[in-house]
């Protein structure tokens, strides 16, 4: 039996089912036949707006050029987030996409730190990076020798539009129709065809489930199976707003704790991207609602829309001669911004993988161990972010503060705790700056130093301090205001 994969279906045309038609059909086009599927009735989830470094990486594969994409999705840079109010309220830091300093062989930039402190002599860690200093001073540009870690902000829908047209070029079909069945083969199970509600049949050899929460192929058909992760990631809902800019846009995120949740600000060139996350046991839709509307700034340009969720996993991220990207593969809720980077890491690691000449059994369990792994990583470094905090003013802060972690979160704080050292796991998203920055902006201080930094006498150490610094502050301060480089970046495109 020939069990050759030429035929590729993709269910649904959100960020996951564009991001995957086009780079499907860039890379593998001229040895697939690819159609895509989506419903215009159904239409996508809307949200999803702001990025981390790596789609930069994904963009490179495509062959994307950055000014274009910037001109066709009205985007903005990004180089961190700031958390607002989180470990305590009116406290605030910026989780940074740079590098902290300049660490050695035995240990990072924050153990010289620590002592410096110890000794007065250093300003706050963010002093020592680049990015964070552009953030907070509002520049940005990407400048020749240069290379600052960014990411973007853009506008999903037109982000879907112009990887349309990407797929497109390279061959992918569109069929708009809303898919009424799944059809599945008797014997095997395998997915055979997607029956639209006008009767057509779209057959395939592999599908990859992109539809959404709704996980048409993956959940309703096949049954994977969730992991559900509320207990760890207790907010449920979300109210998205927009609403006109107002000055120019922040080159960061911003997520401000609120009583019940937090909210987002996310600036693109056109307008402003707003919401509110929060739990449903501790805040009602409309009650969310008027928090929002009272918190934005700017008017709004539509009305308020509620968008449940469930945060947690799918079991089997591929199961059959199937696999889940995005919402239907699971959601951890979007602190981190970190959806789109799970969709891109899939479809590369399903290129790698791809069953050109039949199923694999193998290929599939080791995908879905190191889905699921990366997933579980950026899971604990959420949980971080909710769990290390001084609030005690509301029951859901005080539920947050005392809630049951996973061990492997509860051992990587304790370790920096006792000796300021960073586990690093694999398929580990977040490195060790990261790590670094969150827990100290949530509370965490470690209890001492590597003895490595001992080996500088006090001035060695403050003049290594204050070049780091000093070199922060250059880098940072060759960067014109971050509008005006986008204006001029776009002009090029
Ligand atoms: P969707 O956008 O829901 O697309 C599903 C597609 O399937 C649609 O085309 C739909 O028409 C189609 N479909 C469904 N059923 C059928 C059917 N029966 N027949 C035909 N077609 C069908 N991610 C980030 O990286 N950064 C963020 O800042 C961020 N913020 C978020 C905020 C919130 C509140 C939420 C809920 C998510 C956020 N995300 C974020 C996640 C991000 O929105 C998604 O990962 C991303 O948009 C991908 O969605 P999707 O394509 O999987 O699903």
């Amino acid at each position: 039996m020939d069990n050759k994969i030429t035929k590729v279906v993709i269910a649904g045309g959100g960020t996951a089912g564009w991001m995957a038609a086009a780079a499907f059909g860039k890379l593998m086009g001229k040895r697939l036949d690819i159609t895509l599927v989506e419903s215009d009735d159904i239409g996508t989830v809307g949200v999803g707006e702001a990025t981390i470094p790596t789609l930069q990486l994904f963009h490179r594969l495509l062959g994307i050029k950055e000014p274009e994409l910037m001109a066709a999705t009205n985007a903005t840079f990004k180089l961190g987030i700031q958390f607002e109010n989180w470990y305590q309220q009116g406290q605030n830091y910026l989780h940074s996409f740079g590098f902290l300093g300049q660490g050695c062989w035995a240990c990072g930039f924050h153990h010289f730190w620590k002592k410096g402190q110890e000794l007065a002599l250093v300003s706050e860690i963010g002093d020592y990076c680049a990015e964070h200093l552009a953030a907070r001073q509002g520049r940005f540009a990407v400048l020749p020798g240069q290379d600052a870690n960014h990411a973007y902000h853009f506008d999903a829908a037109l982000y879907a539009r112009f990887l349309r047209q990407l797929a497109e070029n390279h061959g992918v079909k569109r069929l708009e129709g809303k898919i009424a069945k799944v059809r599945q083969c008797p014997q095997s199970g395998n997915l055979q065809a997607l029956q639209l509600e006008s009767g057509e049949q779209v057959a395939g050899d592999f599908f990859l489930d992109c539809t959404g929460f709704r996980a048409l192929l993956i959940e309703q058909t096949l049954h994977a199976g969730f992991d559900d992760w509320t207990h760890y990631l207790p907010c449920d809902s979300a109210i998205a707003v927009q609403t006109e800019n107002i000055g120019a846009p922040l080159p960061y995120t911003r997520a401000i704790a609120h009583h019940s949740g937090w909210q987002w600000r996310i600036p693109l060139q056109s307008r402003t991207g707003n919401g509110l996350v929060f739990c449903s046991s501790y805040m009602t839709d409309d009650d969310a609602i008027k928090l929002l509307l009272e918190n934005i700034k700017g008017a709004p340009i539509n009305a308020p829309r509620v968008i449940k969720f469930r945060t947690g996993s799918r079991r089997a991220h591929w199961k059959k001669n199937c696999v889940a990207l995005g919402l239907a593969s699971g959601f951890l809720e979007p602190l981190e911004s970190t959806s789109i980077h799970l969709i891109q890491r899939s479809i590369i690691r399903l290129l790698q993988m791809f069953p050109s000449q039949g199923l694999i059994e193998a290929d599939m369990l080791e995908f879905n161990r190191q889905t699921m792994e990366e997933m579980t990583n950026i899971r604990d470094f959420l949980v971080l972010h909710y769990r290390a905090t001084a609030r005690t003013d509301s029951p859901f802060w005080r539920h947050c503060a005392a809630m049951d972690i996973p061990d492997s979160l509860a051992r990587r704080i304790s370790l920096f705790r006792e000796s300021g050292a960073v586990y690093k796991y694999s398929q580990d998203l977040f490195g060790e700056s990261s790590w670094v920055q969150v827990m100290m902006g949530q509370g965490i201080v470690p209890a001492r130093y590597h003895p490595i930094v001992d080996m500088l006498d006090i001035k060695e150490l403050g003049d290594m301090l204050d070049k780091l610094r000093a070199k922060a502050r250059h880098e940072a301060g060759r960067f014109p205001p971050h509008q005006d480089f986008i204006n001029h970046y776009c002009k090029a495109a």
